[in-house]
């Protein structure tokens, strides 16, 4: 399926070009016969990094079709998909606003300096309130929503966000057998299972403890037209380190580490996660010899200033 996009997204689409590929070469996993791959996302643009600017492009061109003049979201005091959301925002010329969870704290975190900084219209709910916000599903959903406004759900969990994470697939010219992406919303795994090749095993990883869900909701984006896509898929629950936006030591010790010997910087909220569960199964001997397995870095490397 193609879908024609905006003239306004068409001027920022030509500011991107296709992230690097690139092969994580590591002398602790040589035992183990697997090739490792990473897809830079992280370095797609330096604000609309990763995943989110994937998920965002349709999302935000059916917006524009549909005539918005803003969009209206939800996210934590550090959330990425806010983050992307304004700053593209200001690019496309659309007003935003969102929900913001729990109190506005006296020294705002980064991330909320720069949505106030690119006009975001901030409002501060309670914990229930923000939860009882996810109930809002559609774009026209929202009951005291005003003329012209766009909801987006948390994290940007729509249908329309998953065309945009497979064409993150159409630049990964060879052939994988494993994929593995971090999971908030597990909208992106759904997006990979759409557009990977049959034979293709996908894993996600949850950052989140009792991430059960995921699944339901995976199922739920991809519908019954997905049926013949990706042969398997499995969402991991057990490399939350804790909960969501939680870690440990040895987390923080493998992400400084990682960085070190390969100069790749991770987050400690999803990508972290997602490399230190992918060596954990290599070294399990999870994967057979001769595997190829790509990782998705899926950026989000704002959300960790002023944490890490
Ligand atoms: C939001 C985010 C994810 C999770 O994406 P979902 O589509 O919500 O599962 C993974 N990694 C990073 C860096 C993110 O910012």
């Amino acid at each position: 399926m193609t879908t024609d996009l905006h003239p306004r997204l068409q001027a920022l689409q030509r500011q991107l070009s296709p992230s690097p590929l690139m092969p994580i070469i590591d002398s602790a996993l040589t035992a183990y016969g697997v090739e490792l791959w990473i897809k830079r996302d992280d370095l797609l643009h330096p604000i609309i990094s990763g995943n989110k600017w994937r998920k965002l492009k349709y999302i935000l061109n059916h917006a524009l079709f549909e005539g918005a003049d803003s969009i209206v979201s939800m996210g934590g005091a550090y959330s990425n998909h806010l983050h992307a959301l304004a700053y593209v925002g200001q690019l496309l010329g659309l007003k935003t606003a969102a929900y913001v969870r729990g109190e506005c704290p006296a020294q705002p975190s980064e991330t909320l300096i720069d949505l106030m900084s690119w006009n975001m219209a901030l409002t501060f709910v309670s914990r229930s309130d923000y939860r009882a916000l996810r109930r809002y599903k559609d774009h026209d959903s929202l009951p005291d929503r005003l003329q012209g406004a766009y909801w987006l759900p948390e994290g940007g969990a729509t249908e329309l966000a998953l065309q945009g994470v497979g064409e993150l697939l159409s630049e990964v010219e060879s052939d994988f057998d494993v994929m593995m992406v971090a999971c908030g919303t597990g909208t992106t795994l759904a997006g990979l299972i759409r557009a990977a090749a049959p034979t293709c095993q996908l894993i996600g990883v949850a950052a989140l403890k009792g991430g059960g869900f995921l699944v339901d909701d995976v199922q739920a984006l991809l519908g019954l037209s997905a049926m013949p896509a990706a042969s398997s898929w499995q969402i991991l629950q057990d490399y939350h380190a804790g909960g969501f936006a939680k870690t440990t030591p040895a987390l923080n010790q493998f992400i400084v580490d990682f960085r070190h010997r390969h100069g790749i910087a991770l987050d400690t909220v999803y990508t972290g996660k997602l490399l230190y569960a992918a060596y954990d199964l290599i070294k399990q001997g999870y994967f057979s010899v001769g595997q190829r397995i790509l990782l998705m870095h899926t950026g989000g490397l704002q959300g960790n200033r002023g944490r890490f």
